[in-house]
């Protein structure tokens, strides 16, 4: 026997509509799988396939999936212009000192 999540009523446990209040209690799968939100921090596109294809079987993991899959697309581009950025910086740095370097011992 399992009930209603609308209003509660007694019902079959193959039943596909409430019969007092007449709605549908398809199970919505709401629990999130820690495991898939962490495939989706690691591959992002993983991450937003499974949000667009799980978002009416799965509403809360796909959700969370595809959240943490922009977060960690975002993050990852962060760190690599943040890094590209440190990088050219340096390596500037690195041909002014080795012309400063140069100067030096021509002059
Ligand atoms: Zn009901």
């Amino acid at each position: 026997m399992k009930y209603c999540r609308q209003c509660g009523a007694e019902m079959h446990d193959d039943a596909v509509v409430c019969v007092k209040c007449g709605c549908s209690v398809t199970e919505v799968d709401n629990s999130i799988s820690v495991g898939l939100v962490i495939l989706a921090v690691l591959i992002p596109l993983f991450g937003i396939i499974y949000w667009v294809v799980k978002a009416k079987d799965r509403p809360r993991c796909a959700k969370a999936c595809g959240i943490a899959a922009l977060i960690s697309w975002g993050v990852g581009i962060l760190l690599s212009v943040v890094i590209s950025a440190g990088m050219s910086a340096a390596m500037a740095g690195g041909m002014m000192d080795a012309m400063a370097g140069n100067g030096a011992m021509y002059y």
